[in-house]
């Protein structure tokens, strides 16, 4: 994306920004382009707003919080049921777009956005997850836990779930009681907007979700301001690092989620059609653009015969039609650059997705399924997030040195192993360092009620982003002591 002062005919009008119910203007620095991956084409343009832009949302989040607040939870939880209705009704269009900004195929996009519904069926179990504590503590003394909101809290997004991402947020932070400052990706900025008009039509009161666009600089506003209470955050681990730190040093409670490089242990003795079929789906799928894909198959002993049929499936794909483009023209350089370097340090491409051009759509940003064995584990597309369709093949005499490959990584979101023998399944999913495992399945992502969140430098914070996980993060409990019988006795806490 390039920055441009004068307006581009595009598809869209410009974006703008949501706050206290309406679309406003940012007296930002200056607009960026908003890119179709699929063709390169110009669809809209996005703000970039700075601390102004950022305060004007806080304040107007401060009024109408206290009032959200006071409404009990079961009603608070009321504006999601409709919500969710809205978005499995809107299914088609709110898809088209997220296919239209972020560049993913259709049955992809359609269930992120099912998977935003999911997270709202969550939301809406709240009051039947969060009722209190309270005991007896001594005699005539009772202590109770009750949760109260955050306050105002800020939710900062990827380009590569333009729907899913804001919603793993949105719903749980929202019913808990908070108002929130949401920072999509400035790549993918439109679907955000759709999800601010459903709130509303769904019944949520102006200011409690506020929409900023932008970049740095509104992150960096994010973490200076000193009304917004927490933060969450999921990108990149170099910047997961910046966001924590910031926000930390601010006195802000903050999430972090960073990048990935997951690993999948296949056997000898795993299921071949399964293997091979669910290897090649967490690789490609979404064009290798999930913080969940596999992009290390470490392969254990003689896996030949499996490798084979990964190498059938992976030439039968075709882009545009199987895998979306990738998000940008420097993404996909960055990625054929990674794939030239391997190959130049000795690693055996089976299947070369470079220089990919799809027929009608040539200003595309399309990597082909990329396959490359004999990899070894100090190569650099063996340890650095690709985020890209590109599967290296790690080969192993065992499992300890597998595990070991996949314990050596800076990262730790998810790992899998493939077998039919549930003591290895179950020494893997014990000895792997990372926070989502998996036994044959490509992409272990808990579903709700489970929360999501990995290890080492791929969160940094305590607790998850959804599920039952986020509720301490979305909320701050107090104790209270209670005493209201005369007879009680009197001690040191009288
Ligand atoms: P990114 O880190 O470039 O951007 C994320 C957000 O940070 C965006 O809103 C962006 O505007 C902002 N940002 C970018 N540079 C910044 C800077 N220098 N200072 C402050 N803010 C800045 O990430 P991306 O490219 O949009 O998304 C892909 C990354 O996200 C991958 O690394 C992927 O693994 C990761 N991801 C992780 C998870 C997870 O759950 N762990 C989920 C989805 C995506």
């Amino acid at each position: 994306m390039s920055v441009i002062e004068q307006s581009a005919p595009a598809k869209y009008p410009d974006v703008r920004n949501y706050i206290g119910g309406s679309f406003v203007d940012s007296n930002g620095s200056g607009h960026l382009d908003v890119t179709n991956p699929a063709d390169g084409s110009v669809i809209s343009r996005v703000p970039l707003s700075g601390m102004n832009e950022v305060d004007r949302a806080v304040q107007v989040a401060r009024k109408a919080q206290s009032a959200w607040a006071a409404v009990p939870i079961k009603e608070r939880v009321q504006v999601f049921y409709r919500y969710k209705s809205l978005l499995e009704k809107n299914i088609d269009e709110l898809s088209a777009l997220v296919t239209e900004e972020n560049g993913k195929i259709r049955g992809e996009a359609e269930a992120e956005v099912l998977k935003s519904a999911e997270l709202c069926e969550f939301a809406c179990s709240l009051p039947q997850i969060i009722p209190g504590e309270v005991l007896e503590v001594s005699r005539g003394v009772e202590c109770r836990v009750e949760r109260y909101p955050v306050g105002i809290v800020a939710s900062i997004a990827p380009f590569n779930f333009p729907n899913m991402v804001p919603n793993w947020t949105i719903p749980n932070a929202i019913a808990l009681g908070n108002a929130m400052i949401l920072k999509p990706s400035e790549q993918v900025p439109l679907s955000s907007g759709r999800i601010a008009e459903l709130l509303s039509q769904a019944g949520l009161p102006d200011g409690i979700l506020n929409v900023v666009h932008g970049g740095q600089a509104t992150v960096e506003a994010i973490c200076d301001h000193p009304d917004i209470e927490a933060i969450s955050f999921v990108g990149s681990t170099h910047v997961a690092k910046i966001v924590y730190r910031r926000g930390s040093e601010n006195l802000k409670r903050v999430l972090a989620l960073g990048g990935a490089k997951n690993h999948l242990i296949v056997m000898p003795d795993a299921n071949p059609d399964m293997t091979s079929s669910n290897v090649v789906a967490s690789m490609a799928g979404c064009a290798g653009q999930r913080c969940m894909a596999a992009s290390v198959m470490v392969a254990v002993g003689m896996t030949d015969h499996i490798i084979d049929r990964m190498t059938g499936i992976v030439r039968g794909m075709v882009p545009g039609v199987h895998l979306g483009p990738v998000i940008s023209k420097a993404a996909k350089e960055r990625i054929e650059k990674y794939i030239a370097e391997a190959e130049a340090a000795g690693a055996k491409v089976l299947v070369d997705g470079r220089g990919y051009t799809v027929a009608g759509k040539e200003g595309g940003y399309f990597v082909g399924p990329t396959l490359i064995d004999y990899v070894t584990p100090d190569m650099r597309i063996a340890q650095e997030e690709i985020f890209g369709p590109v599967m290296v093949i790690v080969r192993a005499k065992n499992v300890d040195e597998a595990l070991g490959v996949q314990q050596r990584s800076r990262y730790g979101n998810a790992a899998s192993v493939f077998t039919e023998s549930g003591g290895v399944a179950r020494y893997v999913m014990e000895k792997a360092s990372a926070g989502m495992v998996g036994v044959n399945v490509g992409v272990p992502v808990p579903r709700e009620p489970f929360g999501f969140g990995g290890w080492n430098e791929s969160k940094f914070g305590t607790g998850d982003i959804t599920g039952r996980g986020s509720i301490e993060f979305w909320t701050k409990s107090k104790k209270m002591t209670t005493k209201w019988s005369k007879e009680a006795g009197v001690n040191w806490m009288s």
